[in-house]
């Protein structure tokens, strides 16, 4: 990614979208909408000083909302260019308060809250889309209760508890845990609040509050207002204190999952969403429960499909290696509803087409390998660059021709194409390279013959 950030022959504008596409083959005309981050790329040397100090708290997109960013921020780690961007929707500046913490703290003065966005015009010969795919939404799948069940993820967001630079450092923890983690430390920050208060008036009156309560309650101070106050100011404290003592308690139970379950081709292979096999997600259950397991050794899980789709140069061999030495066992059979039993624990029901018995079995966390659905803004992008999209909505390409879009000189790879995993994507990429190079060299060529 670096490499491409240097070429020079690659000028990479991030943070833009296309918004008007004229002309033809070998010589269009792209009005491209540079947004305004707020930061001068130039000046800005990635320190991320600004970004600690924002007061702005948001969930992360990037992490699937399991974690928080700022409202100064990099969308994800290892981005290019190596810049923060702010948040016009969250940003306090930006929405009429007072602010502007980020820029007092950036030495390089890279803040700029006047800055515009930029219509940027280019001519190109060619044109290539890339833009990939989006997740499935299993809460369209109601038995799964993707959305009433915490422990039931995608398997997206089980890949952000897996990474290192991920919100749990690469360790899975459930996120009822996580919830509940969070739950105490905003009331361990209430309960701070409280006791201050509770001071004020212990220092004012003389007396520790628990021994001033009990007197209250004994009717010791009569109608006393301020006494009445002081009592009204306990109980809230009380009211943090109690259940913030029996979630710490309970909080120290809370570990890693080791108990997973991966529940293959929701919304793919089915009738009802997307016909079509997504190609990549038996591999990446595989790969996620062998890394798992890499992470904590004791962890084990099961794999429910109908078949395991293996195929690629090695493929069989990695699943074979997961089943033997990562603690996966595969199960054939289609999941049915998944329920949630004591403590947030998912239970799977299941047939077991080998047994030919329907099942139930409790797991930590179950993870959902939901299939690969068109990108959310394709239809707009297609209408800008006045191609066709197929039955699905992916780019519409012919068996001859599995690169080129309906209009000359627009082309497509990747997932914007159909599903495929990165190797495939790349191959691809390289391809939808080549048809560019080819027609841009061709139109160049009957240009100077034309001259000639
Ligand atoms: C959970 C999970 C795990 C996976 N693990 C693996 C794995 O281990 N190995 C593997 O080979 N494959 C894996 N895959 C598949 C892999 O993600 C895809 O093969 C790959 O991302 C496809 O690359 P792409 O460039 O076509 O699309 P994407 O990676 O989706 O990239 C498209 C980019 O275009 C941007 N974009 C979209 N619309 C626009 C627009 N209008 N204007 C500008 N930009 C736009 C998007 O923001 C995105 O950055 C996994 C998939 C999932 C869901
Ligand atoms: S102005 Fe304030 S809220 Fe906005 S990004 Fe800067 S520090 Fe954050
Ligand atoms: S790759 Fe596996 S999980 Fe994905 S759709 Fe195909 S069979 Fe189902």
């Amino acid at each position: 990614m670096l490499d491409v950030g240097r070429h020079p022959n690659i000028n990479l504008m991030a943070y833009s979208e296309v918004e008007k596409v004229e002309g033809q083959v070998g010589a269009f005309k792209v009005t491209v909408r540079k947004k305004a981050r707020y930061v001068d790329e130039d000046k800005c040397t990635g320190c991320g000083a600004c970004e600690e100090k924002c007061p702005t708290v948001v969930p992360d997109a990037f992490n699937e909302g399991l974690g928080t960013r700022k409202a100064i921020y990099a969308y994800f780690a290892q981005g290019i260019p190596s810049t923060r961007t702010i948040d016009p929707d969250h940003c306090r500046q930006l929405n009429g308060k007072k602010c502007g913490i980020c820029k007092k703290t950036c030495q390089a003065d890279a803040v700029n809250f006047d800055q515009k966005d930029q219509m940027v015009e280019l001519d190109v010969g060619a044109i290539i889309v890339a833009a990939g795919y989006d997740v499935f939404d299993p809460s369209r799948i109601p038995e799964y209760r993707y959305n009433e069940i915490p422990n039931v993820v995608t398997a997206i967001e089980f890949e952000r508890l897996l990474s290192a630079s991920g919100p749990t450092g690469g360790h899975v923890y459930r996120p009822s845990d996580l919830a509940a983690k969070a739950k105490i430390e905003e009331l361990e920050k209430k309960l701070k609040k409280a006791q201050k208060t509770l001071q004020r008036y212990e220092e004012k009156f003389g007396q520790d509050s628990e021994a001033f309560y009990k007197q209250y309650q004994a009717g010791d101070f009569g109608e006393d207002e301020e006494r009445k106050k002081w009592a009204a100011k306990y109980e809230e404290y009380l009211g943090i204190a109690k259940p913030l003592e029996q979630m710490k308690k309970e909080a120290e139970g809370f570990g890693s999952a080791k108990r997973l379950a991966f529940i293959q081709c929701v919304g793919s292979r089915d009738f009802r969403f997307y016909p079509f096999c997504s190609g990549y997600c038996c591999m990446h259950s595989i790969k996620e429960a062998i890394i798992a397991h890499e992470h904590e050794p004791e962890t084990t899980s099961t794999i429910f499909g109908m078949d395991i789709r293996a195929v690629g140069k090695g493929f069989e061999e990695y699943k074979i290696r997961g089943g033997n030495q990562s603690g996966i066992t595969y199960t054939r059979g289609r999941v049915a509803e998944i329920v949630e039993g004591e403590n947030h624990y998912p239970i799977v029901f299941y047939e077991d087409t080998r047994e030919r018995r329907v099942k139930s079995e409790e797991f930590d966390m179950v993870i959902l390998a939901t299939a690969c659905a068109p990108t959310k803004g394709i239809a707009t992008l297609a209408k800008t660059l006045g191609i066709e999209l197929d039955d699905y909505g992916f780019v519409k390409t012919s068996p001859v021709s599995p690169v080129d879009s309906t209009v000359p000189g627009i082309f497509v790879c990747g997932c914007a194409e159909s599903p495929m995993d990165v190797p495939e994507s790349v191959a691809q990429a390289s391809s939808a390279a080549q048809r560019a190079a080819e027609v841009v060299a061709l139109q160049s060529l009957e240009k100077e013959k034309a001259v000639a």
